[in-house]
């Protein structure tokens, strides 16, 4: 296509004038959806192309792709901010650019201590005709056997450090974020197992309850 055109030239960098933000390679931006319903689209920057005046610049990108856009869609471990870095690419013009955003690891999302409009993660990379994902496997935790989505509150069990949803131990919300010592059912103590709810057992208070996961 345009590439192969000997007038192109390739750019280092480009600065897009009505978001007053310059890109270059590497960089993750929002693209205008061709459904202006639809949230913004969000690309990898491969490359930078202008015509031999600096003018017609087009942008080579990678698509990432929103769970709801995959073949299996969304799933309930999917957080809010996700994405996966498509095997998809495209060539578009840099005015449909909106802005530029953040792709984070999945490590690093879960560590921020705020999580801004323009900060989204990945975790997995996305084969768009077969609908697959690499890496295919994930830890799980959790009675439900659920990777970690990191927009859910989770309480970890002190006996085998596996954490929980609230909701898969009876528990509320509220009650998550204050327990101070959690027991999973199997590491409860037979005494412990008469109480309806194993975690509300109040020895002392000074544990967390972490909404983080282990690490693997
Ligand atoms: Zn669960
Ligand atoms: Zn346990």
């Amino acid at each position: 296509m345009a590439k192969a055109k000997p007038a192109r030239r390739t750019l280092d960098s480009y600065t897009v004038k009505h978001i007053s933000k310059t890109i270059r390679p590497g960089d993750c931006v929002l693209m205008r959806p061709s459904d202006s319903s639809k949230p913004s689209y969000v690309a990898r920057v491969e490359k930078i192309e202008a015509d031999s005046r600096g003018t017609n610049v087009k942008i080579h990108v990678r698509w990432y792709y929103r769970p709801e856009e995959s073949i299996g869609g969304r799933r309930q471990f999917h957080g809010s901010k996700e994405l996966f870095l498509s095997d998809h690419f495209d060539i578009q013009s840099a005015d449909t650019i909106e802005g530029k955003c953040t792709v984070h690891s999945f490590k690093s999302y879960t560590k921020l201590d705020a999580v801004g409009n323009d900060d989204f993660f990945c975790r997995f990379e996305y084969n768009s005709s077969t609908g697959a994902f690499n890496p295919d496997r994930v830890a799980v935790y959790c009675k439900c056997e659920m990777p970690y989505n990191p927009d859910d509150l989770m309480v970890q069990c002190e006996g085998c450090s596996d954490w929980f949803h609230p909701t898969c131990i009876d528990m509320t919300q509220e009650e998550a974020k204050n327990v101070d010592h959690f027991y999973c059912h199997d590491c409860s103590s037979e005494d412990q197992k008469k109480l309806p709810n194993s975690h509300v057992s109040a020895r002392n208070a000074d544990a967390k309850v972490d909404t983080k996961r282990r690490r693997r």
